[in-house]
């Protein structure tokens, strides 16, 4: 009975999480005294809005994380998207390549400027974008014509490749690039989940011509809101920091702006906060890696599903810790969600593929085959840090 077996899942589980109201979510932000220490200080300085000394740490101490030539602070990771797009020459009436399975704010980013996404499929080693499948894809329905790639069947130019770490997981970035460049595609990063992970020696965002990281809420890092825009261009990077912050010719009192800009800063408040989370992202990234090994342990006791491994090579920040099904259950899927839910496990389904969200029905693709049988196999698990560490 599946009933059952979802009942002595969650028995097991309690073993390894403990709840203490009762509940736990499925990622909460873990905040301390140094977060009230660098906003106080923040707030004192008077320096709280747009501009500020936490801003400029804040940029340099992602860059040295990250290994980055630069970093610009934005107001989140969808904006980091929007501007690393259009930095990357998406122009409008462009196509830009995206898997189905992500957060919506990839799509989103890509309709910002005026580009359709065009959906890929991904693979289930690492949940990402499926080289592979991109590679005899791109063969069959692209040409390349004067160093651009143009889609055969709607005559558009396929300007980007949005590859993204999945739940933290690295994708196989390696092979991606290779394919990208191969068809003349230029590929940006959505690191929005990945902080803390590498691919082999090297940072996640750090492979295309842009990378993104989101600081939102329920990311590994929260900054409240924000986002960060990574680039060994120097020329980029300057123009990224001009457009995020109005395209505002710098100048002691006058009012002079080269372009329409965007006010897309981060705020100094924010940076601050940021900074001190940033202090603890390795603890973070030790508590989330001993609670994957606990779950593994759970699992072992199963048969019927695993928790999803950093792939080899890699490391991952284990941002949200992923059950995967053996086999595309959808019964049993909802079964689990509903026994865990009501234990007070906090568990999500992955997200509605993208491509069958409604702004985006109508935008082209490939056949989504594992797409959706990861549909029906993916459960993430309550993964905020910290809670493998029984009180
Ligand atoms: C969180 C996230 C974003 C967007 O970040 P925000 O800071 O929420 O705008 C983009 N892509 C993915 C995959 C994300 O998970």
């Amino acid at each position: 009975m599946k009933t059952d077996l979802a009942n002595s899942f969650v028995e097991a589980l309690r073993e390894v999480l403990t709840t203490t109201n009762g509940f736990i979510p499925l990622h909460e932000p873990r905040v301390g005294e140094l977060e009230k220490e660098y906003v106080s200080d923040c707030i004192e300085s008077t320096f709280v809005s747009s501009v500020g000394k936490y801003v400029d740490r804040f940029e340099q101490e992602i860059a040295e994380y990250t290994g980055a030539k630069r970093a610009i602070a934005v107001v989140n990771g969808t904006a980091a998207l929007h501007i690393s797009l259009l930095l990357s020459g998406v122009q409008k009436g462009d196509e830009v390549l995206i898997p189905g399975l992500t957060f919506v704010a990839t799509s989103n980013a890509v309709s910002y400027c005026g580009a359709s996404p065009h959906f890929v499929d991904s693979e289930e080693d690492t949940l990402g974008v499926d080289p592979i499948k991109l590679d005899e894809y791109l063969s069959e329905i692209s040409y390349i014509s004067e160093d651009s790639c143009i889609n055969k069947n709607t005559g558009k130019k396929i300007s980007a490749i949005v590859p993204v770490h999945i739940f933290g997981h690295p994708c196989k970035i390696h092979e991606i690039v290779e394919v990208a460049a191969k068809y003349k595609i230029t590929l940006v990063e959505d690191a929005a989940e990945s902080l803390g992970s590498f691919y082999q020696d090297k940072h996640t965002g750090t492979f295309g011509k842009f990378g993104s990281i989101s600081f939102n809420g329920n990311k590994i890092i929260t900054t409240g809101g924000g986002g960060m825009i990574i680039t060994d261009d120097d020329q980029l990077a300057d123009q990224a920091k001009h457009i995020t912050t109005t395209a505002k010719v710098p100048h002691r009192w006058d009012y002079v702006h080269d372009q329409v800009g965007f006010n897309y800063r981060m705020p100094n408040l924010n940076a601050a906060f940021g900074c001190a989370q940033l202090q603890n992202l390795e603890k973070f990234l030790a508590s989330k890696r001993q609670l994957f090994a606990k779950y593994e342990e759970v699992f072992q006791k199963f048969d019927f599903a695993s928790i999803l491994k950093e792939p080899s090579g890699c490391r991952s920040n284990y941002w949200l810790q992923t059950m995967m099904l053996h086999k595309p259950d959808k019964s049993l899927k909802e079964v689990l969600l509903s026994s865990l839910n009501e234990a007070g496990f906090m568990s999500r389904p992955a997200w509605t593929g993208i491509h069958k969200l409604n702004p985006f029905q109508n935008c082209p693709r490939m056949d989504m085959y594992t797409l959706e049988n990861l549909e029906q196999k993916i459960i993430n698990l309550p993964s905020s840090a910290f809670l493998s560490e029984k009180s």
